[in-house]
């Protein structure tokens, strides 16, 4: 019997058409959790770094969490995993919504993609009876209404269904794939579902997952809303409203966007508007949310009502959380109802929120430096939201200049020449970042943001405060209940850290300091990832329910493996690891990990390297970023350590080159 786990994958050739129901082998689950664990050692065996994204031999792996499904609140997550067309690294997107643990109601943990589909086809999982079939008559559609047509066509209002739209279809290396009540937005994974000819995958499962020890499982569940219900009743003081309480920030409910709005950065990521928020503009946002917020709503399990269906004037409804609600508004220097209406047709189209309007203020942008000309742009509007919505259509599409756009800022700005690249600076191991430019560096961040290999910085941050509280007093009511630290030393770390004098940034927290405070984020962010966990309940708010305390006691209560705080940090540094030898292998070095060059006006280059080289030497990297041998052989990878061997990573090292893609290749997309 296994617990918490379906057992079971789905394998689809689409190439061939064919289907298999495949047992999976449960010493891989103890080892490597589940969800982005197990995906990881599966794309380690079975795509070599010669695999580009949009190869037939790329896999596409859509994997619930090990818990997701059983009655463990928030515990919902889709994680798809495969080769970036944006990176060519590694590229694993999470969305919540109610697909994941439908899938386990399955009967199934992952639904494997390989291969390429001769026509465009929708894959439908009922229980044992898998079809793949066809969805020609869905080409051109939006993902959301993809869904809805594909729910009257099989007469199950209750399928959950992923999908993509135009965007994905079309290849846009920023294209996400949508759910309904979520999306996975980051890397292109949108683009690799197209390419493979799949519009969506669509499940409706009626079985039930088995839990180890039942009762004790349930208890820690109340013991989790317990808290839940304490966090939503008790603030945190001292911290902005979007970290003070639990969930994915409640950009839905939150009405000031002050802090947004003049520290985040407008245009391309090019201009601080200090001064933008005012009492005119407040009432006139909160009035435009008011008319378009048709309801909250969670994800599957979830009390929290973190996103919202948003219905904008004559067009259709549709679901929106967290930062979306201001990416196109401050990228077209435009207002919320501008906002909220562009990204209806964005989200039907399928794309990232977070790249695809940088992308749009990028090109206007190059137009007005005359490095793109009136004639890249026939037709284009005068007005800014015309002009965005022009674009929006011309990159879906991959029309005209359109179709250079569709390849991120990165890439586009390298077939453009003429100085474009200069343009294309809030980029990280090439993937468009938060549009967030500051003044002094932050030591913490700095260490994130140059080697995550995950694709957005709140995808990293989480359990540490991101600045200092200004009193000593303040910073001990903080440390008062803070109980979810890994180690008492955490809370001194915090207790000296002081807004001014020496034990303030960029030389405190120290190196050291950085390094474990990194690696404790860090290990929370990949544990959700493996278990399925919304981070929202766990590694991105301060002080959540979910923690390194009692992650081992659902963890063997609930899949029936004994885990304790040691198995378990060893288990997530094991398919961390993984990840990076994956990224390792397929080029990724020491010179692929800083962040964009202006995203601190004060930088400290020698410090900058001190923080690198001992968060290496901690993690058991060597001075390229690479694992080290005695790290692999200690987390049971020697089968990394053999191929590194064997493929002479070790030697291969500074000028090894990141792998190309299809747009510096200049292959056709
Ligand atoms: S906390 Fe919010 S984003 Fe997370 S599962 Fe709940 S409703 Fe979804």
């Amino acid at each position: 019997m296994r617990y918490a786990e379906a057992g079971y994958n789905l394998e689809i050739d689409l190439t061939r058409g064919n289907i298999e129901r495949v047992a999976t082998n449960p010493e891989d689950s103890q080892l490597y959790l589940g969800g982005l664990g197990t995906n990881a050692k599966i794309m380690w065996d079975r795509v070599p770094p010669e695999v580009e994204a949009f190869s037939p031999d790329n896999l596409l792996i859509f994997a619930a969490g090990l818990l997701c499904g059983t009655p463990a609140t928030g515990c919902n997550r889709t994680i798809v995993t495969t080769i970036s067309p944006m990176t060519e690294l590694l590229a694993f997107s999470m969305m919540g919504g109610f697909w994941a643990p439908e899938l386990k109601y399955a009967g199934y943990d992952k639904v494997i993609l390989r291969g390429k589909s001769p026509d465009l086809v929708y894959i439908w999982i009922k229980d044992d009876k898998v079809e793949i079939r066809d969805a020609s008559h869905l080409r051109g559609k939006g993902a959301v209404e993809t869904a809805k047509l594909i729910c009257e066509e099989l007469k199950e209002p209750k399928a959950q269904v992923a999908a993509i739209g135009t965007a994905g279809e079309n290849r846009v290396y920023f294209a996400s794939i949508e759910q309904g009540r979520s999306s996975a937005s980051r890397g292109g994974i949108g683009a690799v579902m197209g390419d493979k000819g799949v519009k969506a995958i669509v499940v409706r499962g009626t079985k039930d997952i088995h839990l180890a020890r039942p009762a004790e499982y349930m208890q820690l569940c109340d013991e989790v809303m317990e808290y839940i219900k304490f966090r939503n009743a008790n603030p945190i003081p001292g911290v902005m409203p979007i970290l003070a309480i639990l969930g994915s920030p409640q950009e839905m409910k939150v009405h000031d966007e002050k802090w947004h709005t003049e520290n985040f950065m407008w245009g391309n990521s090019r201009e601080r508007r200090k001064d933008f928020w005012s009492k005119e503009v407040a009432d006139e946002w909160k009035q435009t949310m008011d008319q378009m917020r048709t309801r909250l709503i969670s994800c599957y399990n979830c009390p929290m009502t973190c996103g919202a269906t948003i219905s904008p004037p004559g067009k259709p409804t549709y679901m929106m959380k967290c930062f979306s609600k201001l990416t196109y508004t401050m990228a077209a220097f435009s207002d919320l109802a501008f906002g909220l209406g562009i990204a209806q047709a964005a989200t039907e189209h399928g794309v990232d929120g977070f790249s695809a309007p940088q992308v749009m203020a990028f090109a206007l942008e190059l137009l007005e430096a005359g490095i793109l000309t009136k004639d890249d742009f026939p037709g284009l509007p005068e007005d800014s939201e015309g002009r965005f919505y022009w674009l929006l259509d011309h990159i879906v599409h991959r029309k005209g200049i359109g179709d250079i756009l569709a390849n991120g800022t990165y890439w586009a700005a390298k077939q453009i020449g003429n100085g474009a690249e200069k343009y294309a600076h809030n980029n990280i191991k090439k993937q468009e970042q938060l549009p967030l430019k500051l003044s002094m560096l932050n030591p913490i961040y700095f260490l994130m943001y140059a080697t995550g290999e995950k694709m957005n910085i709140t995808q990293i941050e989480g359990q540490f405060p991101q600045a200092p509280f200004t009193t000593r007093e303040e910073r001990e009511a903080f440390v008062k209940d803070w109980f979810q630290v890994p180690d008492e030393k955490f809370k001194q770390y915090f207790l000296d850290w002081e807004q001014r004098g020496d034990n303030s940034i960029p030389y405190y927290p120290t190196p050291t300091m950085c390094c474990e405070i990194v690696d404790w984020q860090e290990r929370m962010h990949y544990i959700d990832d493996a278990l399925g966990m919304c981070a929202g309940l766990s590694s991105f708010p301060l002080k959540p329910p979910y923690h390194i305390h009692n992650y081992p006691k659902l963890i063997s209560s609930g899949a029936g493996f004994e885990m304790d705080e040691v198995t378990l940090t060893k288990a997530a540094k094991r398919y961390r690891t993984l990840v990076r030898a994956l990224n390792t292998r397929r080029g990724m070095r020491r010179k692929d990990e800083k962040p964009p060059a202006n995203h601190w006006k004060k930088r400290f280059p020698e410090l900058e390297q001190e923080l690198l080289d001992t968060y290496y030497a901690f993690k058991g990297w060597n001075e390229q970023g690479i694992p080290t041998e005695e790290t692999l052989r200690d987390l049971g990878l020697d089968y990394v350590y053999e191929e590194f061997e064997k493929r002479g990573v070790y030697s291969n090292n500074g000028d090894a080159p990141s792998q190309t893609t299809p747009a510096e290749s200049g292959k056709e997309v």
